[in-house]
């Protein structure tokens, strides 16, 4: 007998984060580690300190901001797809300091966590690729050749 095609379903992952793993790099090691190449994400939890970025559209460039202080993460979403040939995660995050302030941006390196939980479910389809975009200054999709609009 012989292998010649196999059909995988797309997967769900609950996921617990590690007090004191850097959020983005687990998410991105996740996805490295079980080829996880299409996905989207949510998440929840709190963070130790964390660093969040604002790309400012005139310049082209992000500028980072660093929280030093423990927050609550509001809200964590985003996706996961193909950049430079490896799995690239984009996530955005809103964070909340004790009296009840709201920072949110572009999620960076650098962002510690102290409790986490997300839900991450993948697809299996054809690569889903980032590329420089001129007008933009930014890393965005590419459409699909055979299914342009
Ligand atoms: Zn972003």
């Amino acid at each position: 007998m012989q292998l010649v095609h196999r059909l995988r379903e797309a997967e769900r992952f609950f996921l617990r984060v590690s007090f004191g793993a850097d959020l983005l790099e687990d998410l991105t090691q996740f996805c490295a580690a079980r080829n996880i190449r299409l996905a989207q994400f949510s998440g929840l939890g709190a963070v130790r300190r964390a660093r969040i970025a604002y790309y400012d559209q005139s310049q082209k460039r992000y500028y980072e901001r660093a929280f030093s202080e423990p927050m609550e993460i509001v809200s964590l979403i985003g996706n996961v797809s193909i950049k430079d040939g490896k799995p690239f995660v984009h996530a955005h995050i809103v964070l909340a300091t004790g009296d009840g302030r709201t920072y949110g941006g572009h999620l960076c390196k650098g962002t510690e966590v102290f409790a986490a939980e997300c839900f991450i479910e993948t697809f299996h389809a054809n690569d889903l690729v980032r590329e420089p975009d001129a007008q933009t200054g930014l890393n965005l999709w590419t459409s699909e050749t055979s299914d342009r609009m």
